[in-house]
């Protein structure tokens, strides 16, 4: 049996080598990120061993001088970033933010309106997930594939019959803006609360490229910060306030109700991620949705079947491809995989056996952060094309990856760009 020493000593190695890994991958997952070298550097701080629980100002117990000042700056920029009254920078992932919402909007027993799994609703919005903890029961909106959105007269019908108590929008497969302005009326109609899980698009919100849901008739919106927002993996919560009682319920949601310390390192990231995002939020978001598009151009000239050619492919950092006439998702995600290419499989609404999904879905958002524009999104989809379409072996394909990859090694739309993005500082050698 490996000595316990052994053994910290593999999992500093197999870190090490992750890393380095990665380093030589193109990553395409369209839920992570990479963080600027100033918001690695306060994540890995002291604040990471420390406790705080409550509001600055009004905590549990002492050595929270400089925490309540973090955290002060951490919400007042997400309120001015997201041109809203109210900001909540505690729930610890998009899944906590979530449950903090079920918290304040729901009780069990109440009627909820979602997207489905299928459709790109995520797990947290379904039975099986958070929202089944609670209690609740889920009616899914009628869904519009050939133009991968919520239909909306079928929507509003449906917010009519069922008349929740809330209305959530929001998807893990989200390619362009949820039709709100189309829904507004019904909504005070059936004087629903209306919720978006801006988990993926948080990113591009914030850099006023996606949509406003605030402004569209949404009351409260949650997300995690590492998906288009580049910052830790953290959650959030924001809201304009404009229920009755809403901040109270929304505050208590988190804490006492789904928290108790809130992963002070990672409020600290998020609040240089913020100030990060004030200044190249825009240009950042701009960029991602480009080379999106552009992504979603080069595959459909290579021959692969990319969803919704008719509307540009996406006004978001996604694509979808249905790779079903190549093997299907899970047989081509491993294949890329082998050649350094990270994405993942999906599913599509047209799917009949979840286990073997027929889609992939790919972001751009995370080597946007690394520099590359729409020209390289071409390289990329040639690299993706010759694995899957001319069915090169994915070892011949991996030393262009490589190649290719060690163009880009930097953060940008960052302070202080110059850093490594994969290399986290380190000790030299083995544990003594
Ligand atoms: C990713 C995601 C979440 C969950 O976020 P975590 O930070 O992973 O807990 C919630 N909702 C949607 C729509 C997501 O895509």
């Amino acid at each position: 049996m490996p000595s316990a020493k052994d053994l910290a000593q593999s999992v500093r190695e197999l870190t090490r080598k992750h890393s380095a890994w990665f380093k030589d991958c193109i990553p395409l997952i369209a839920s992570e990120n990479l963080m600027s070298p100033a918001a690695r550097e306060v994540l890995n701080s002291d604040l990471s061993n420390r406790y705080a629980e409550g509001l600055p100002g009004k905590r549990y117990y002492q050595g929270n001088i400089y925490v309540d000042q973090i955290e002060t700056i951490c919400e007042d920029l997400a309120r001015e970033v997201f041109a809203c009254r109210f900001a909540d920078v505690r729930s610890t992932s998009g899944t906590v933010s979530n449950m903090a919402v079920l918290m304040a909007l729901t009780k069990t027993r109440d009627k909820m309106t979602t997207v489905a799994l299928s459709d790109g609703g995520h797990i947290s919005h379904a039975k099986i997930g958070a929202t089944g903890m609670r209690g609740i029961r889920t009616f899914n909106y009628p869904f519009d594939e050939k133009n991968m959105n919520i239909d909306i007269e079928g929507a509003k019908r449906l917010i009519r019959e069922v008349k929740p108590k809330v209305a959530l929008f929001g998807q893990s497969v989200f390619l362009f803006p949820t039709p709100l302005d189309e829904m507004k009326d019904v909504f005070s109609e059936v004087g629903c609360s209306t919720w978006y899980d801006a988990a993926h698009v948080l990113g591009l919100i914030a850099g006023r490229k996606f949509q406003d849901p605030l402004r569209e008739g949404i009351d409260v919106i949650s997300g995690s910060t590492h998906k288009t927002l580049p910052g830790p993996q953290h959650g959030m919560i924001l809201s304009d306030l404009t229920k009755e009682g809403l901040e109270t319920s929304l505050r208590r949601g988190v804490f006492p109700g789904v928290t108790s310390n809130h992963h002070l390192h990672s409020v600290a990231a998020l609040a240089v991620t913020l100030a990060e995002t004030r200044e190249f939020g825009e240009a950042y978001a701009d960029q991602v949705i480009r080379n999106a598009k552009a992504l979603g151009q080069g595959l459909f000239e290579r021959g692969m079947e990319v969803l919704c050619e008719h509307l540009g492919f996406t006004e978001s950092h996604t694509v979808v491809v249905d790779v079903e006439q190549f093997q299907g998702g899970a047989k081509v995600a491993k294949n890329l995989e082998a050649a350094n290419i990270i994405l993942n499989k999906n599913l599509l609404p047209w799917d009949s056996d979840p286990v073997r999904p027929c889609g992939i879905r790919i972001g751009s958002q995370e080597l946007t952060r690394l520099g590359m524009k729409e020209k390289d999104m071409v390289e990329v989809a040639e690299l993706v094309a010759r694995v899957v379409v001319k069915g090169e072996a994915p070892e011949k394909v991996k030393p262009d990856v490589i190649d290719f990859k060690r163009q880009f090694t930097k953060v940008h739309y960052c302070f202080f760009e110059g850093e490594e993005a994969y290399d986290y500082p380190a000790f030299d050698g083995d544990l003594k």
